[in-house]
């Protein structure tokens, strides 16, 4: 299950937020609408007739294939939690709208929660975001170029020639309905390394665009197609180190 899948769009306002998910029911609705978003599915054996009762303040579902007894929070990482959903919901507002990201010590004080459990919700919301990009593969159009992170020694060279900096392959997709998916990986610019990448971070629909660095070609291991642009050379891209 994806909290990913409940829209935190960046520069929603608090108020907005306080809005959509102020109450733990609304923060329940929220939940199943984004866990069984074409109506209620059992868990273990697929099948959709249920019954539902209540049971110490939780809502529960029961499956009438095989009595499976399920909640909107089990198998989440909410599961077993003491901490009501919509202290989770802030937290998770509060984590994906920060710039820079968010200490444990802010979001104990924003939560009005204790230090331990403020670090706890952290770590364990980073894990669920960082699993989620991780296995992210980007399809369509997606431009790649070579991107360096690092401050310049004096005299040194910028950019690719630059033996100070460390190299990133930035990979950009742009879907129809103008969302960006950003993708930064660290990594030598060789023909073995671009392939493996690709063939982990891209589907096989995928169309590759790129400046045209020799080693950019290897992505068609993956299955994809490459498109070759010529930008004229330049310097390439900085990553601001907040970025990563
Ligand atoms: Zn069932």
């Amino acid at each position: 299950m994806g909290i990913n899948k409940i829209q935190f769009q960046k520069g929603l306002s608090m108020a907005k937020f306080m809005e959509n998910y102020g109450t733990e029911d609304k923060c329940q609705a929220a939940l199943v609408a984004s866990r069984w978003p074409t109506g209620f599915v059992c868990p273990k054996c697929g099948g959709t007739h249920h019954s539902t009762f209540e049971r110490r303040g939780l809502h529960y579902w029961q499956c009438s294939m095989c009595r499976e007894q399920t909640t909107a929070i089990c198998g989440t990482i909410f599961h077993a939690t003491k901490l009501p959903l919509t202290r989770w919901f802030l937290g998770m507002h509060l984590l994906s709208q920060a710039k820079n990201s968010i200490s444990a010590l802010e979001l104990k004080r924003h939560l009005g929660v204790r230090y331990k459990t403020a670090w706890l919700m952290k770590h364990k919301l980073m894990q669920v975001m960082t699993g989620r990009e991780e296995s992210r593969q980007l399809s369509g159009r997606v431009e790649i170029d070579d991107a360096y992170l690092g401050g310049e020694l004096p005299g040194g060279k910028s950019g690719r020639g630059s033996e100070n900096k460390v190299p990133f392959l930035a990979a950009v997709q742009t879907t129809e309905t103008g969302q960006l998916f950003v993708c930064l990986t660290k990594l030598e610019f060789t023909k073995d390394a671009i392939a493996q990448w690709a063939k982990k971070s891209l589907r096989a629909s995928a169309n590759v665009v790129s400046d045209g660095l020799w080693c950019f070609r290897s992505v068609t291991e993956s299955g994809a197609t490459h498109e070759r642009t010529v930008t004229g050379g330049g310097v390439a891209c900085e990553i601001p180190s907040w970025a990563i």
